[in-house]
């Protein structure tokens, strides 16, 4: 699945400091077409800054991160239209809870004009029969699970068509019954070809559905490489400690 031709994601020598506090030091690291990118870390590693400086949530201090083809640390690059490409999905959903779940999924695209509003309801009802909540379309979020709400939060992504998807540990807020059905929905979309870079704890999904699995600590990247390396034969002390603690 994963092309190895095509990189979605080139981050250079990517530098993050909030004020005097280094947070991200040096990170490399290409992301390629297809490719499922775990990244793992303990609390406080630079794991969720880092995810947001990919779409620039967080704008970055040093380095370069070019997503399909455009260096968005550059100034000069639109980055509205580079972020219509990038679907995140976040720890506590971000519903709009005063609207009901087919206005929260057609909101970005008739208001980012992707699409009229028939055609952006249309595909809301599919995104939303794809992650199996068809019947929820007039519901308010109020009225879902959790896992329903974050599945409601993977459909609204997807109904901007992205080409890639950042998820920052979607499953760390549902109560245990409920993260199984949000994996689901991860690995379907991993099966269809989608490029994610997936922040998480979730060691029995990465082990299972990552090409790849990035270990980080202290804003750097100690180890990278396939799940059976980092999770079954880490080689660094502190890859090692880790997921001692976690697993
Ligand atoms: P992780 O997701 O791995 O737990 P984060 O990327 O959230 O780590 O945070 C890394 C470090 O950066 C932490 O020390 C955190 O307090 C700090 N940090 C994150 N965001 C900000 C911010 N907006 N302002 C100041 N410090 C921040
Ligand atoms: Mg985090």
């Amino acid at each position: 699945m994963v092309d190895k031709n095509e990189v979605k994601i080139s981050v250079k020598n990517l530098k993050k400091t909030f004020g005097d506090l280094e947070v991200l030091k040096d990170i490399s690291t290409d992301v390629h077409k297809g490719e499922v990118l775990c990244i793992i870390g303990p609390s406080g590693s630079g794991k969720s800054t880092f995810l947001r400086c990919l779409n620039k949530l967080e704008k970055p201090t040093g380095g370069s991160i070019i997503v399909n083809g455009e260096d968005i640390v550059d100034k000069k690059v639109n980055i509205n239209k580079v972020r219509e490409n990038i679907g995140m999905v976040f720890q506590h959903f971000n519903l709009f809870n005063n609207l009901n779940i087919i206005d929260n999924l057609t909101l970005a695209p008739v208001q980012l004009k992707k699409c009229s509003k028939e055609e952006a309801q249309e595909r809301a009802k599919k995104m939303l029969a794809r992650v199996g909540l068809a019947e929820k379309a007039s519901s308010f979020p109020s009225q879902l699970s959790g896992g329903q709400k974050q599945r409601v939060a993977i459909a609204r992504a997807l109904c901007m068509q992205p080409d890639i998807m950042l998820f920052d540990e979607p499953t760390s807020a549902l109560d245990p019954e409920m993260v199984g059905e949000v994996l689901q929905v991860m690995k379907d979309l991993a099966a269809e070809g989608m490029t994610m870079v997936i922040v998480t704890h979730e060691m029995g999904f990465a082990r299972e559905v990552a090409d790849r699995v990035i270990f980080m600590d202290g804003g750097y990247i100690i180890e990278e490489g396939t799940p059976q390396e980092v999770l079954g034969a880490p080689k660094e002390a502190r890859t090692i400690d880790f997921l001692n603690k976690v697993l």
